[in-house]
């Protein structure tokens, strides 16, 4: 039985999946203040080391979710003998004087929070996120110019946000080790916030943000509706960006798209250089998957690589998980990884994201394209200008998805099978004949297949 960890295992990305195992059990707030700060520290022997920004928050989760995460991180790993645990430096006294707390331990206090591998040269960029990657290296390379202050990139998930907020922490440690940043979660800022409202010491909550050269706020959605706190990074914000300083923000939305966002903030997110990062195009995902599976060590044939790409199109993450998964399973099944093997696991685990192109969200596109109202495709008019799209839809169905004929014949009111097969016939047929047509199937394949 295997006791140690195999070389070349990514122990960041285990504490993440371990993480992500554990998400069910636990309440959402609880995970996103006090667990996901957490990050992976060091393997030693066999103990998991997990540091988190204090010792009471490492000691609460021990005691609170120890089990849970133990359990996940056993079966993860594959180690039955790894144990976790978690650390934190100890808090600082509750009122230290001015030089009772040296700015050394403050530094090494916020480098905890930092993903190791979120650096820019593991970030593949693309036509996706071109701007959004170009601002935060530009932020990295000359902290404060006018011209992209602030930085705010959004973007839905999974897509990078973090991953490009922590390499300008990364970059800007390496080219400007005397800057001095702070990388917060909103949620983080919030829940220190009003802690230090409860216990009265907000001035020292405030020392954190003044007389830094960098604030990377992350997910600053999460502040809408929360008027207090906003009016506190409100005030934060101004002090900073009238000294110069560099401030950038990460949302899943556009400022004025955030619910119970006051207005003077919508104004100072999109005073500067506003980033979208969009989900990749399919030459991006193939590179991303390239880097991803180097880090594991297997080999994954072109045509694995092409079927993830294909089924995966939403969601880095995803595509990073579908990775992992394969890489387990074929280490434990001992087999090769191949594409059956791809398609069983990847419909295992991403049912829904591989569902995501269903017959419903085609026949919408086609009736969109065609202006017809998706009714009436999956109606029983036989009236030609609906007649055409609905042959168009069940052919779009059939090429793009894995719904069998008759699946397809249920959901156009009950057709019988022979009948999408006419229709897909039909299809190839009259797009042979007529240029117009085919360009607009060929235009909705590749908007559906993204
Ligand atoms: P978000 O914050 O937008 O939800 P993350 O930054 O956490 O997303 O990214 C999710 C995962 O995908 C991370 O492991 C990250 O490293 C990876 N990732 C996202 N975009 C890229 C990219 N362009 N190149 C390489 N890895 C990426
Ligand atoms: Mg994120």
């Amino acid at each position: 039985m295997e006791q140690t960890a195999p070389s070349g295992m990514d122990l960041p990305g285990l504490w993440n999946r371990c993480l992500e195992a554990a998400r069910p059990s636990i309440p959402p707030t609880s995970f996103s203040s006090w667990l996901q700060v957490s990050c992976f520290e060091a393997l030693e022997d066999d103990r998991f080391i997990v540091r988190f920004p204090n010792a009471f928050m490492a000691r609460w989760t021990m005691t609170q979710y120890g089990e849970i995460l133990q359990g996940s991180l056993r079966e993860l790993s594959g180690i039955p003998g790894i144990s976790l645990q978690c650390v934190g430096d100890p808090a600082p006294p509750a009122s230290p004087g001015p030089e009772a707390q040296p700015r050394q331990n403050q530094t090494s206090i916020r480098s905890n929070y930092l993903h190791p591998s979120y650096t820019f040269d593991r970030f593949v960029a693309g036509p996706s996120n071109e701007l959004a990657h170009a601002g935060a290296r530009a932020v990295a390379m000359n902290p404060g110019s006018p011209s992209y202050n602030p930085l705010f990139i959004y973007g839905g998930v999974g897509l990078g946000k973090t991953h490009l907020i922590q390499g300008i922490a990364h970059e800007v440690r390496r080219l400007h080790p005397d800057k001095r940043f702070v990388y917060v979660s909103s949620e983080q800022f919030l829940h220190l916030f009003v802690t230090s409202l409860g216990r009265q010491n907000v001035d020292e909550f405030r020392r954190i943000y003044r007389d830094v050269d960098l604030l990377l706020m992350d997910d600053v959605q999460s502040l809408g509706g929360k008027a207090q706190t906003q009016e506190e990074l409100f005030h934060r914000f101004n002090d900073l960006y009238q000294t110069g300083r560099q401030i950038v923000f990460t949302s899943d939305r556009l400022p004025g798209e955030i619910p119970g966002l006051e207005e003077r903030l919508v104004s100072r997110f999109q005073s500067g250089l506003v980033a979208d990062i969009q989900p990749p195009d399919y030459e991006t995902r193939m590179a991303i998957l390239d880097l991803k599976v180097r880090d594991e060590g297997e080999f994954f044939p072109a045509e694995v690589l092409d079927f993830i790409a294909s089924t995966i199109r939403s969601n880095v993450r995803q595509l990073e998980g579908a990775v992992h998964r394969l890489a387990a399973s074929s280490r434990i099944n001992g087999t090769p990884i191949d594409l059956a093997l791809a398609k069983r696991v990847l419909s295992d685990a991403f049912g829904s994201a591989s569902q995501k192109l269903s017959a419903g969200v085609i026949t919408a596109a086609v009736a969109e394209a065609f202006s017809v109202a998706p009714a009436q495709l999956r109606g029983k008019q036989r009236r030609r200008d609906i007649l055409v799209p609905r042959q168009v839809a069940m052919f779009l169905i059939r090429e793009l998805t894995e719904t069998s004929l008759v699946e397809i014949g249920r959901f156009f009111s009950g057709r019988d099978h022979s009948t999408v097969l006419n229709a897909i016939d039909r299809v190839r047929q009259l797009s042979s004949e007529d240029a117009s047509l085919r360009r607009r199937i060929l235009d909705l394949r590749t908007r559906l297949s993204g």
